[in-house]
C-alpha cells in the first residue's frame, strides 16, 4: 500500500489510475464532512490567501508607476513614495502568508487530528479476525501516511487550487487593465510552455518511481537482515558474505539511478530556459512596436508590468495543469480512509449490555459452534461447565481447537452457533470490558511491550501501589529475579519482553494477571520442556493464580492435569472425552495416547498428588 508522500508527483501510476475513486455525491458530502466543523476557519483560510494574494501582486504593478512616474517622469518624491509603498505591501503580503499558513496549518492538524483519533478508536474495537488477516503494515500505513496525506491535501491542494487560480485570475485582469493586445499575446504564451514542462517532469517521474522500488528492495533487506530474528538467522547459517554483497549490489543499482534521475531532462530545461526567456522578449517586442507605431498610451512601465505579471503566471498554471491528479489522488486517498472506517466491527458491546456488580465465576459453553472462515468449522458442538473455583484442564492435539475455545471466551471472537454464559448470562449481553477485566490471561507466547517491567505490571492495574507490585511479584516467585537486576523494577524487558528468558516472562505474566485479580483465569501453559527448576518456579506461580479463581487450563503437564477438576480432551473440534485423570486413564483411548506422548514424559519429577 502506497502512503500519499510517496512518489507524488504530476503524473498517475497505472496502479491509481486502476484504483480511482467513484466519485459520487455522497461521497463528496462525506469528505466536506470532515471540514464542515471548522467552516468558520476555513472562511478565514479563504480571506487570507485572497488577501495575501491581491498584495503579492501589487508589487509588480506598482513597478510600472516607479518607471513611468519615479524614473521617466524624474519625480523624486514619487519615486521615494511608491518603493516605500511598494516594500510595506510586500512586507503586508508576507505577514498575510504568514497568517494564512498559521490557519491552514491550525485546520488541516485539527481535522487530522479528529480523523486520526476516530481511525484508532475504530481499529481498536475490531475482531482478532481481522488483525490476524490484515498486514501491520498496512494498518500503519493507513494511520500515518494516509492520514497525514489528508492534511496535506488541506492544507496542500485544496488551498494551492485556490490560491492559483486566484493569482490568475487577478494577473489576467491586471494585465488586461494595462493593454488588451500585449494581455492576450501574454497569456497565449503561458501554456505553451507549461506543457513541454510537464513532459520533462514525466521522464524524471518515471526514474523517480524506479528509485523508489530499488529503495524499497534495500530496506527490505534491512528489515529482514538487522532484525533479531534476522540477524540469529544470518549467523547461524554463516550468510554475512551473502547478505552484505546482496545489499552492495542493490546499493550500486541505487547509485546508478540516482545519478540518471538527477541529469534526466537536463538537456531539455537548457532549452526551455532559452525558450521562456523568448515570453518576455516577445512581449517587449510586440509592446515596442505599438508602443512606438499604433498606440502612444502604452508607456515602458506598462510593458514592465505586463512581463512581470506573465513571469507570475507559470507557476500557477503549472500547477494547475496538475490538479486533476492531485484531486484524484487526494479522493483516492479519503476512500481507502473510508474503507477502513465501513469495515464492520464484529464484536461489539450490545446496546442493552449488562455489567454485573459481582462475579462469581461460573463458565459454561453451551452447544458452542465455531468457524473462523467460511466452510471450514473449527469448533462442533462444544459444552462443558466450569464451576466457581474450580479448574478445568483442555488437552489435546496440536491444532484441534484448544485455543480457539478461550478465544471465544474472551469474546476475541463470536461464537457462530451455541452461547457462553458467565454466571448465567450469556457474554454477549455482558459488558464486553466489565468481560474482560473478570478475566485474566497467560498465554504461551506472554506479550509485554518494549518499557520497564514496572510499566509491563502496571498495564493491568494502573493504580496499583508498589506494595502490591512487589507482592504480585513475590506470588508469581519472579520478585527475587527482578530485584537483582541492577535496575530492578526499572529494567527494560526489551521488544516483547526478548531480554527475558520464556519462563521469566510467563512468571512476570502471572505476577500481571494477579495485580489484576480476575475471577477467571485462562491459562494456557508452555509447551516447551522447562527444566525442572524452571518448572517448579512456574508451579509455583500458578498455584496462586488458580486459587480461589474458576480457571480454564491448556494443560502440557502431568501436574496440572492431575489436579484440576475435570479434564476436557479435545480432539478436531470436539470434545471427545471427559473426567479425571484417573477416569480418563482407565477408558484409554485419545487421551491414554496423549498422556503417553505428552503428559507422561514428566512422570515421577515433582508431580503434585492427584485430586
Ligand atoms: P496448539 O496446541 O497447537 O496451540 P490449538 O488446539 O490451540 O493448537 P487452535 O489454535 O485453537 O488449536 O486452532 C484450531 C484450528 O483453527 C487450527 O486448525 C488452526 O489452523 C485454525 N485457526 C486458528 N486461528 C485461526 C485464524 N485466526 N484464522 C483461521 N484459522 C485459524
Amino acid at each position: 500500500m502506497q502512503g500519499f508522500g510517496r512518489g507524488r508527483s504530476g503524473f498517475l501510476t497505472e496502479e491509481e489510475k486502476a484504483d480511482r475513486p467513484r466519485i459520487t455525491g455522497a461521497f463528496l458530502k462525506r469528505v466536506l464532512s470532515y471540514l464542515v466543523p471548522f467552516w468558520k476557519q476555513l472562511l478565514l483560510v479563504l480571506l487570507a490567501i485572497l488577501m495575501a494574494t491581491v498584495l503579492r501582486m501589487l508589487p509588480a504593478i506598482l513597478t510600472g508607476r516607479i518607471i513611468d512616474e519615479g524614473l521617466i517622469g524624474r519625480d523624486l518624491g514619487a519615486l521615494v513614495t511608491l518603493i516605500g509603498l511598494s516594500l510595506g505591501v510586500t512586507l503586508l503580503s508576507n505577514l498575510v502568508g504568514m497568517l494564512e499558513s498559521y490557519l491552514n496549518t491550525w485546520v488541516s492538524q485539527h481535522i487530522t487530528f479528529n480523523m486520526r483519533n476516530r481511525m484508532f478508536r475504530h481499529l481498536q474495537g475490531m475482531s482478532q479476525r481481522f488483525f490476524t488477516s490484515n498486514h501491520q503494515g498496512d494498518l500503519i500505513t493507513r494511520m500515518t501516511s494516509d492520514i497525514s496525506g489528508v492534511q496535506q491535501i488541506i492544507a496542500g491542494t485544496f488551498t494551492s487550487i485556490i490560491s492559483n487560480l486566484l493569482t490568475l485570475v487577478v494577473a489576467a485582469v491586471a494585465m488586461y487593465q494595462k493593454n488588451w493586445v500585449l494581455a492576450t499575446v501574454g497569456i497565449v504564451i503561458v501554456p505553451l510552455f507549461a506543457l513541454p514542462t510537464r513532459r520533462a517532469g514525466k521522464t524524471r517521474w518515471t526514474l523517480t518511481r524506479e528509485a523508489q522500488e530499488r529503495q524499497d528492495e534495500i530496506n527490505g533487506i534491512l528489515n529482514e537482515t538487522l532484525s533479531v530474528s534476522g540477524q540469529l538467522l544470518v549467523k547461524l547459517f554463516g550468510r554475512e558474505n551473502y547478505e552484505a554483497s546482496r545489499y552492495e549490489e542493490a546499493n550500486s543499482q541505487m547509485v546508478k539511478l540516482n545519478i540518471r534521475q538527477s541529469m534526466a531532462g537536463r538537456w531539455f530545461r537548457v532549452l526551455l530556459g532559452t525558450f521562456s526567456s523568448m515570453g518576455p522578449m516577445l512581449v517587449y517586442l510586440i509592446g515596442g512596436i505599438l508602443m512606438m507605431r499604433y498606440d502612444a498610451a502604452l508607456s515602458v512601465g506598462d510593458i514592465t508590468v505586463l512581463v512581470a505579471l506573465l513571469g507570475r503566471m507559470y507557476g500557477p498554471v503549472n500547477s494547475l495543469l496538475n490538479m486533476q491528479v492531485d484531486w484524484i489522488r487526494s479522493m483516492a486517498l479519503f476512500a481507502r480512509i473510508f474503507e477502513y472506517f465501513d469495515l464492520p466491527q464484529e464484536v461489539q458491546n450490545a446496546p442493552d449490555a449488562v455489567t454485573p456488580d459481582a462475579i462469581r465465576g461460573e463458565i459454561v459453553f453451551d452447544s458452542v459452534d465455531f468457524a473462523y472462515e467460511k466452510d471450514r468449522q473449527i469448533l462442533h458442538d462444544v459444552s462443558f461447565r466450569v464451576g466457581q473455583g474450580k479448574t478445568t484442564a483442555i488437552v489435546g492435539p496440536s491444532g484441534s481447537g484448544k485455543s480457539t475455545i478461550i478465544n471465544l471466551l474472551l469474546r476475541l471472537y463470536d461464537v457462530s452457533g451455541g452461547g457462553i454464559h458467565l454466571d448465567g448470562t450469556d457474554i454477549r449481553q455482558l459488558d464486553l470490558a466489565f468481560l474482560r477485566r473478570s478475566i485474566g490471561l497467560v498465554t504461551q507466547d506472554t506479550y509485554l511491550f518494549n518499557a520497564s517491567i514496572r510499566d509491563n505490571l502496571l498495564y493491568a492495574a494502573p493504580d496499583a501501589a508498589e506494595e502490591d507490585l512487589i507482592a504480585a511479584c513475590k506470588k508469581a516467585n519472579i520478585h527475587d529475579f527482578i530485584a537483582q537486576l541492577p535496575e530492578g523494577y526499572d529494567t527494560q524487558v526489551g521488544n516483547r519482553g526478548l531480554k527475558l528468558s520464556g519462563g521469566e516472562k510467563q512468571r512476570l505474566s502471572i505476577a500481571r494477571v494477579l495485580l489484576k485479580d480476575p475471577a477467571v483465569v485462562v491459562f494456557d501453559e508452555a509447551t516447551s520442556a522447562l527444566d525442572s527448576i524452571a518448572e517448579s518456579l512456574i508451579q509455583d506461580a500458578v498455584a496462586p493464580m488458580l486459587a480461589q479463581r474458576t480457571s480454564i487450563v491448556i494443560a502440557h503437564r502431568l501436574s496440572t492435569v492431575l489436579s484440576a477438576d475435570e479434564i476436557l480432551v479435545v480432539e478436531a473440534g470436539r470434545i471427545v472425552q471427559r473426567g479425571t485423570h484417573a477416569q480418563l486413564l482407565a477408558q484409554g483411548g485419545l487421551y491414554e495416547r496423549l498422556y503417553q506422548t505428552q503428559l507422561g514424559v514428566e512422570e515421577g519429577e515433582n508431580s503434585p498428588q492427584p485430586k
